[in-house]
Parts: structure tokens; sequence; C-alpha cells
């Protein structure tokens, strides 16, 4: 882990990953093959890529309640009080619609609808991510959305874990294809004969999810591109690099394409930080992971100032955001790009991975500039409402005619002025 000093001879911009051509293809490919062969073309992509023969494309009744067999009650406590958590903190997102009267009688506003179909995907396979369940349906549910088809590849015995089936049985979630990849992406995006076409697909995933993601949109909605993990942590002299390398590691151990930085206005934090970096990593059952994340993508860069460390932090705009610093509420109102930003030292990030609430969806690769956590809006639309009385309209009929013939658009200009004519 290099130690930089700051100075604006620093690059610290990432290129977003768009996958190698071949990859391109084949993603293209499974989208063609599941359009054309629906179920069946599922099928044999499931056999092709997750070597498994599926008889059954959703996970029975009986599946589910097996899962509970082989799940610890401790286990089950805990995702019980993350859920909680989570609704609780989304509920507090829900917007109402909203109209406004004005004093001629002329009605506008905005309502709000819950999309109809909500699509989310959980990588799996290898791991279980009960927490991609918990921060994609939530919302979705908290917004309304009444049909949610969940999708995760299954493993060689044509299964899914118990720490995924149990969190979807927690939260009510009753559609669960067994598929991974391009292919579940291409039947959320246009159905097949026992899938139905979803409006919006959220949810991480690999390579070809992302660029599968990326063909369909358009066809549906998509959260977003999500590229590899970030943190940035933010430190002064008060910082415990213990603390420091530990919140590093946890996400550098994601992914080796994980990227784990300080910002720093101490020198001897830095190297201390470096060298416990070094400590924590030799017995970290992911150490080859996060050892390649820290080496390839981790750096410590010493500012000279706190105003200097945070320019930086806002030209990084992380995913998570680390303040272990002596005042982290004097400095929030400094931060203007970060997906998530976690307020000293008892915030470690895992907190908000798991249990505190608002969403661990977050934009990576600098998107923090323009774009948001996953939210109750992501599932949400809205409809303007023009309700306009006979007296604004007459008022304003001729500056509209004005506007639609600026435009060279006679027949909207007549429209108009149709109506002003009194009866027929
Ligand atoms: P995945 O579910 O994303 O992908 C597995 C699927 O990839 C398989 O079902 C298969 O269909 C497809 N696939 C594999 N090799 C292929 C090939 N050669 N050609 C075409 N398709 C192929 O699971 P994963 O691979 O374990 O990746 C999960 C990713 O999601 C990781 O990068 C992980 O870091 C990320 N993740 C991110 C978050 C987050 O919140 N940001 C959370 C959990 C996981």
């Amino acid at each position: 882990m290099n130690i930089i000093q700051l100075d604006e001879n620093v690059s610290l911009t990432r290129d977003l990953e768009s996958g190698t051509e071949k990859q391109q293809d084949s993603v293209q490919a499974i989208i063609r093959k599941v359009r054309e062969k629906g179920d069946q073309g599922l099928k044999d992509l499931t056999e092709m890529y997750d070597g498994v023969q599926l008889d059954e494309l959703f996970v029975s009744e009986e599946e589910y309640a097996e899962a509970y067999k082989d799940f610890d009650d401790r286990s089950l406590d805990a995702l019980q009080r993350a859920i909680g958590n989570i609704r609780s903190f989304h509920k507090k997102q829900i917007r109402q619609s909203w109209m406004t009267t004005e004093e001629d009688g002329t009605m506008l506003g905005q309502k709000i609808t819950p999309l109809d179909y909500a699509g989310v995907y959980v990588p799996g396979g290898k791991a279980a991510y009960p927490s991609t369940i918990m921060m994609n349906v939530i919302p979705a549910q908290t917004a309304g959305v009444r049909n949610i088809i969940m999708t995760s590849p299954p493993n060689q015995d044509g299964k899914l874990t118990p720490a995924v089936l149990v969190t979807a049985a927690e939260l009510g979630v009753t559609h669960i294809l067994k598929a991974g990849g391009a292919q579940a992406v291409a039947a959320l995006a246009y159905g097949t004969e026992s899938v139905p076409r979803v409006d919006k697909i959220t949810g991480p995933g690999n390579i070809y999810v992302a660029l599968a993601k990326r063909a369909v949109f358009g066809q549906v909605d998509i959260d977003m591109i999500a590229g590899p993990s970030e943190i940035v942590v933010l430190a002064d002299d008060s910082t415990r690099p213990d603390y420091a390398a530990a919140d590093l590691l946890s996400q550098a151990e994601h992914d080796e394409m994980s990227s784990a930085v300080m910002v720093t206005t101490s020198r001897t934090i830095a190297e201390k930080t470096k060298a416990e970096v070094e400590t924590q990593l030799a017995d970290l059952p992911r150490k080859e992971i996060a050892e390649a994340s820290i080496k390839n993508h981790g750096a410590i860069y010493v500012a000279d100032s706190l105003d200097e460390a945070v320019e930086a932090v806002n030209e990084l705009a992380p995913e998570h955001l680390e303040l272990l610093i002596q005042d982290p509420h004097a400095l929030l109102g400094k931060i203007r790009h970060a997906g998530a930003i976690f307020l000293g030292s008892n915030s470690s990030e895992p907190v908000g991975d798991y249990m505190a609430g608002p969403n661990h969806v977050l934009p990576t690769n600098g998107t923090a500039r323009f774009s948001s956590p996953l939210s109750v809006d992501d599932f949400t639309k809205k409809s303007s409402i023009i309700s306009y009385s006979e007296q604004a309209f007459l008022q304003e009929a001729d500056d509209i005619a004005a506007i639609a013939r600026m435009e060279g658009l006679e027949a909207h200009a007549r429209a108009v002025e149709i109506r002003g004519k009194g009866e027929k």
C-alpha cells in the first residue's frame, strides 16, 4: 500500500469497466437465446453456465420450508433485527402525491405510483448475500410494488442456499427464479412463458450481469451499473490505525478490483495504518483477494491540511466514506460527493452494510457526483396532473397558441383556439 503525498499531479479517478469484446458478444448471444427460446433457453443456459439441469425454474414451497431446518436461531434473530431497521429507515422515504388548487380553480400536481413489477438480482453460486436481498426488496415493498421476482443462480444441486431462501421468506418474497448471469437479466427484461416481464431490474452481479443490465436498459429501467466496492477513510492524528486498517480491509476483501483508500493529514497515522494493514492481512480468510485489492487499488494519500484532504475526497466521490476524525460532524457540510458517509469510530462501514437501515446499494466509480443510494424512489414513478379551469384556459390561450406557432406547430395552436370559440 503506497503512501503518496497529495499534489496537483496525483490522479484520483478510475475508469469504468466495460468488459472485453468476448464478454459483450456472449452477453448479446445469451439475451438473444432467452428471447427466442424462453424457458427452455433459460434452462439450457443454466446447464451451460451453472452446470445444473433444472426441472423447475422457480423455488418450490418445500424448498422454502426445508431451508429453515438448516438455519440457526441466532442468524434468524440477526436477520429479523436488520429487516426491522431497514424497513423503518425506508418508510421515512415514502413520498406523497400532491395537488395544488389555484384561485381560478386550476389544479396541478404530481401523482406517485409504484412500479407494477420489480426484478431483483441476487448474486450467488459461490456465496450467499442475504443483505443484497434485504436492501433491494425492502425499498420495493415499501414503495408498494406488488410483484417482486427475485432471481439467483442455483448451485450444482439446483438449489439456493438456506440463508438466501430464509431471508426471502422472512421478507415475504414468493417468486424466486433459479437463474443467474445475463440469462436471468434477459428473462426479467423480456419475460418468458413462466417469468413475467418486469419494469425495473436492480441488484449487483459480476461483469455478465452488469453488461446484460446495460444492454436491456430502455426495455426496462435498471438501478445502476455497479462497479467494484470502494472505501475512503478520512483520518487525522486522532485516528486509531487498527480501526482504519480493519475498515480498509473490510472493503478490500470483496473483490480484487475493490479499492481501499485513506486520505490523512498525518504522515505518522499513514505509516502506522500501512503497517496495521499488513499485520491484519496475514490471517484473513480472504487474504488473497484483499491483498490483490490493496496492492493494485489501495493507497494512502497524505494531505497538508484538512481542506486539501476534503477536496481529494470530493474528487474521489467514494461509494463509502468514513470520517474517522476528531470532529466528524463539523466536517459533514463540506462533503459534497459520497454514497454513504459514516461518522466517527462507532460507525464502521459494516454497520451500514447490514444493520443501520440506510441502503447499501450505493453509487460507485465516482458516480456519487450525480447519483444516490437505492431508495423507495427507485421503485415509484411520477405522473404530472393538469386540470385547467375555464378562466385560466381563456386567459392563457393566446400565449399557448403563440408559442406553438413559434415552433411551427399549427395543429397545437388550433387545438387551443378551437376551444375559445364557444358552443358549436
Ligand atoms: P453472479 O451471480 O453475479 O454471477 C454468476 C453467473 O454468471 C452464473 O450464473 C453464470 O450464469 C454467469 N457466468 C459465469 N461465467 C460466465 C461466462 N463465462 N459466460 C457467461 N456467463 C457467465 O455471481 P458471482 O460471479 O459470484 O459475482 C458476484 C459479484 O457481485 C461479485 O463481483 C461481488 O463482489 C458482487 N457483489 C456486490 C454487492 C454490492 O452490494 N455491491 C453485493 C454482493 C455481491
